[in-house]
């Protein structure tokens, strides 16, 4: 073996672990980055504590890999070396990693919707030495987007959950003026409400139990902030806008979705943006008689991350207060994945900060 750096990678059930791997060869069109920051996601949590689901096991179509796979799929690092092929970057160069993978041969990636690729995969999930919780990564040029000056390590590993955000508005039927119902004020609640208000104006209601997240909700532009243990959300919707024009069901839990769906006016639209770990019922009926929509969404596409870097350059997106707690990979089992267990009301983002 060459070369080896530290990988947190995904055994199985319960069961992952900081492995001395190879660093893998730069081939003609990649490039070979230093990471900086990674930050941990919900998903992650999930595949720990219940999956193998992402993770592959048995050869990924796409990859070929499968468990142990790396871990890390929201990072930022800096060029260190380029395939002889590779003429865009420059050792030096500051990037965040779309991190989707996707044949672009089926129908869905022909159709521009890469991000629903029938056999799609994610570094992070579908990778056994490419990952973003690990010293070194290396990855397609493409896949590469440059940070603007102004944009710091720390948020360029924000850009992949902001993406996540940034596509969910952009394709729901939201437009200006709208009354918006944010379930859910964890990360992915607290990006929404950003994004909602980066771009264009709205009134954003954020209903969520804890009293931390409350506050970030708060911070984050919420307008109003409503708490589901006290108050009856479809009432106070109906008192303050008659219902919203759409809901952001980012919660992925049974009762939400049914506030989400009858807070919705007529003709309005549910959109799905939560994981859900198991099946749920709902009523129909509650769609059908008042013409509303539901619809999912799934990561982003071309274009997102883009969007997203310009956003931080000039200011409409502020995630600076997202960022919880750093911590070292060497420690990232237990300052972080086990952390966020514990304090998983406290902590919005923990970083993952590699070559200290
Ligand atoms: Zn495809």
């Amino acid at each position: 073996m060459g070369p080896t750096m530290k990988s947190l990678r995904f055994h199985g059930n319960r069961d992952i672990r900081l492995d001395d791997i190879a660093i893998p060869p730069v081939g003609e069109n990649d490039v070979k980055l230093r990471l900086a920051y990674c930050g941990i996601c919900g998903s992650d949590l999930h595949e720990w504590l219940g999956g193998p689901v992402l993770c592959p096991t048995a050869p990924h179509p796409l990859t070929g890999e499968q468990l142990p796979i790396a871990a890390g799929h929201e990072f930022s690092g800096i060029i260190e070396e380029v395939g002889q092929n590779v003429q865009k970057w420059k050792p030096g160069d500051r990037v965040c990693v779309q991190p989707i993978l996707y044949d672009g041969t089926c129908v869905a990636c022909k159709e521009g919707a890469v991000n629903c690729c029938q056999i799609n995969g994610f570094i992070g999930y579908s990778c056994a030495s490419t990952g973003g919780l690990a010293d070194y990564i290396v990855v397609d040029e493409a896949k590469c987007f440059l940070l603007p000056e102004n944009v710091s390590l720390e948020l360029g590993a924000l850009v992949e959950p902001l993406a996540v955000a940034w596509h969910a508005v952009k394709i729901s039927p939201f437009k200006e003026g709208d009354w918006v119902l944010v379930l859910g004020g964890g990360p992915i609640g607290l990006v929404i409400t950003q994004a909602l208000k980066a771009r264009s104006k709205c009134t954003v209601i954020v209903s969520e139990i804890s009293p931390r997240r409350k506050e970030y909700a708060k911070q984050f532009g919420a307008d109003y902030v409503l708490d589901p243990t006290q108050e009856d959300i479809v009432a106070r919707c109906k008192e303050l806008c008659g219902l919203v024009h759409v809901a952001f069901d980012c919660a992925g839990v049974a009762p939400a979705l049914q506030q989400a769906i009858l807070a919705t006016r007529a003709r309005g639209t549910i959109v799905n943006v939560a994981v859900w770990e198991r099946p749920v019922s709902i009523q129909p009926n509650d769609l059908v008689f008042r013409e509303r929509n539901y619809m999912g969404i799934a990561t982003y596409v071309e274009g997102d991350f883009q969007e997203v870097l310009d956003c931080l350059e000039d200011g409409r997106i502020k995630p600076e207060a997202m960022i919880s707690l750093k911590v070292k990979l060497q420690d990232v089992i237990e300052g972080g994945f086990e952390r966020l267990i514990k304090e998983k009301d406290k902590l919005v983002k923990v970083l993952v900060e590699m070559n200290p």
